[in-house]
């Protein structure tokens, strides 16, 4: 049909890379999200940031503001940058799609000053498990004795700007990870040195608080995806939509609603779709998609914008009846042209993996 013929000859769109936090506990997961979200925010202009369900939103342009000349947008053509709010592991290891990890790209966090800590040892090792990229943030550099920061720098700037002393301190932190990395089977270095990031790890030094090094990173995120990562990201974003269930939350007027990352094609209003259940896969259809109302009211009622389609990737909530044996972590897929009973056996399968990886982990 015309129709074939149309979507056969239609280039594929590349989606945003979605990117996850790891870390051990107080290393600085958090403070450097919320540092990404408010410094997208303040600049501005530009694309800043848009708000998902469970993620957040930074486009080229933003990421470029940011990163100032260590970005230019000329050279990049994925979209931006996704993060998942929710930073560690445990929810990295439950979000996976199809079999694979949800997450694209990851961050892991180490406070430059406590070093390798038991949880950074299991985030590396679920990263080796699933194959995932990462770049390493040496975080809270800002706290070497005699630090002088420079608000917002790149780190080759912040280090012109230190004693040879303060340097000296923060490179014996750095080498002492990078030493880590290399116990665990990753060969690492300074981020600057590493000519191939698919052999080596990149460590890029930051403070979540100052921002410095924080252009940087976002500069290697980028660098990284647009140069390995760029048939991955490759989607047909007419495609009936797929994506991982991050939460199953009660919401008043709604009743049962999903909060879900799509990593695939799009979800539409009146979408028939298959989603992860307790007692098996639920087929049902799309009441609502739902997205966060910017500056809302923490008191008002209407918390969320109602919206007709959504594109991967996105965090986006879906209200439907029959939502409430549906699990976080589940698949969930859009059936669209599809033959409904393969699309439940496709959310079969992967629920049996599922389960499998739980026992495995006790
Ligand atoms: P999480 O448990 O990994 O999410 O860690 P948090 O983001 O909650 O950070 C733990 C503590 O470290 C908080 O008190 C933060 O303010 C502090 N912190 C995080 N990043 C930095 C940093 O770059 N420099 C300094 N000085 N403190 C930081």
């Amino acid at each position: 049909s015309d129709a074939d013929a149309n979507s056969a000859t239609e280039p594929n769109t590349l989606r945003t890379p979605i990117v996850a936090v790891l870390g051990h506990v107080d290393h600085g997961k958090t403070t450097l999200l919320d540092k990404i979200r408010g410094s997208a925010v303040s600049e501005g202009e530009a694309g800043a940031i848009t708000q998902h369900i469970g993620a957040t939103a930074v486009p080229l342009e933003t990421v470029s503001e940011m990163a100032g000349s260590l970005v230019d947008p000329d050279d990049f053509d994925l979209p931006g940058l996704l993060f998942i709010d929710t930073p560690g592991h445990h929810s990295f290891t439950t979000l996976r799609s199809r079999g694979g990890a949800l997450a694209d790209i990851a961050i892991v966090v180490v406070d430059v000053n406590d070093g390798f800590q038991p949880q950074t040892i299991e985030a590396l090792d679920i990263l080796r498990r699933t194959g995932t990229p990462f770049v390493v943030a040496a975080n809270k550099i800002d706290t070497t004795p005699g630090w002088n920061p420079q608000e917002g720098s790149p780190i080759q700037k912040t280090y012109d700007a230190q004693s040879q002393n303060a340097s000296q301190r923060l490179d014996s932190n750095l080498y002492e990870i990078i030493g880590n990395l290399s116990d665990e089977g990753f060969s690492a270095d300074l981020y600057w040195r590493v000519q191939n990031f698919q052999k080596n790890v990149g460590v890029v030094p930051i403070s979540a608080i100052t921002s410095e090094g924080i252009p940087d990173l976002l500069a290697v995120l980028m660098g990284l995806s647009q140069r390995y990562m760029k048939e991955q990201m490759e989607i047909d974003v007419s495609g009936p939509g797929a994506g991982t269930v991050l939460e199953v939350k009660d919401e008043r007027g709604f009743g049962t609603t999903l909060d879900v990352v799509l990593y695939d094609g799009t979800v539409s209003e009146d979408d028939t779709i298959v989603v992860g259940g307790m007692d098996g896969p639920i087929v049902t259809d799309v009441r609502a998609l739902l997205q966060p109302r910017p500056n809302a009211e923490i008191r008002t009622e209407k918390r969320f914008d109602k919206v007709e389609s959504v594109t991967a990737a996105s965090g986006i909530k879906i209200a439907a009846p029959d939502l409430e044996l549906a699990m976080a972590g589940a698949p969930i897929r859009v059936v669209r042209d599809r033959n409904l009973d393969e699309v439940i056996a496709e959310v079969e399968a992967e629920l049996a993996e599922i389960e499998v990886d739980t026992e495995e982990e006790g």
